[in-house]
């Protein structure tokens, strides 16, 4: 892959430097420094394939093939090395079927037990909401929630520790329609209820993008996206985020809300 990125780097991001993993264009490819001109602000680390750019009006950072797609070059995926990519555990779960706390408290939302089960929503042994993530039928991660309003400390939600952050609903989605990414598990039970099909949600609210890295490969496989982030500015920046990292070609936001 590092051949990859130098033949990439040799048309694209010429004149560069190297500094030990790191290449280092005079000027960053995409804000090419500003009106400023500010050089030496981005780098490409060779081993971990990651670029980053440290001018703050820019900020832009991610993986090798995204940059080689802003360029309208095609790069394999790649996978750093394992000392970089976070060790993941899978989540022990025993789940517990639905209480009448819980279907009552979807129930206020118009959210029925058929879209619960078809989400294979269920509770925890102290009656909490769980919500399992799974892909290809394995379970990858787990969110818990309380069927009420927190209290005093308590959380509003939380996860299994370690787990790998994917997308919710992956494995009721089909490559051949568009997919509909929301910020939260119900919205996304929300959208299901009213009938849209292929919608998932991002694992863990609006700051924590490793669900890209983690989907990267099935996300890929959709020629659509519709983002439907929170209509406040942290949504509306991780929406921003998103579409970059995700094409903007094939990604659309939903701007109107009912
Ligand atoms: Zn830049």
């Amino acid at each position: 892959m590092m051949e990859a990125m130098l033949s990439f780097a040799d048309k694209h991001l010429k004149p560069y430097t190297l500094r030990g993993d790191e290449l280092i264009p005079d000027y960053c490819p995409i804000c090419h420094g500003g009106d400023n001109r500010d050089r030496y602000t981005f780098a490409l680390n060779l081993t971990e394939g990651i670029y980053v750019c440290k001018r703050g009006s820019c900020g832009a950072r991610g993986r090798f093939e995204e940059l080689a797609r802003h360029f309208g070059e095609q790069a394999e995926i790649i996978r750093p090395p394992g000392r970089a990519r976070k060790q993941y555990v899978l989540p022990e779960l025993e789940l517990k079927p639905l209480t009448e706390e819980i279907i009552g408290y979807f129930g206020k939302r118009k959210i029925s037990q058929e879209t619960l089960d078809a989400f294979n929503i269920g509770s925890d042994d102290r009656g909490n909401i769980v919500f399992p993530f799974y892909r290809d039928n394995a379970l990858v991660y787990v969110k818990y929630r309380a069927p009420r309003k927190p209290q005093g400390k308590e959380k509003k939600e939380w996860q299994a520790h370690n787990t790998q952050p994917i997308l919710f609903g992956m494995d009721l989605c089909a490559f051949s329609q568009p997919l509909i990414i929301t910020e939260g598990q119900i919205d996304c039970l929300s959208l299901y209820e009213a009938g849209i099909r292929n919608v998932v949600s991002v694992p863990s609210g609006c700051s924590n993008l490793d669900w890209i890295d983690s989907c990267w490969e099935w996300l890929e496989k959709f020629q659509t996206i519709i983002l439907f982030g929170d209509n406040d500015d942290p949504g509306r920046k991780m929406v921003r985020e998103v579409v970059r990292r995700l094409d903007e070609a094939r990604c659309m936001v939903v701007e109107e809300y009912p």
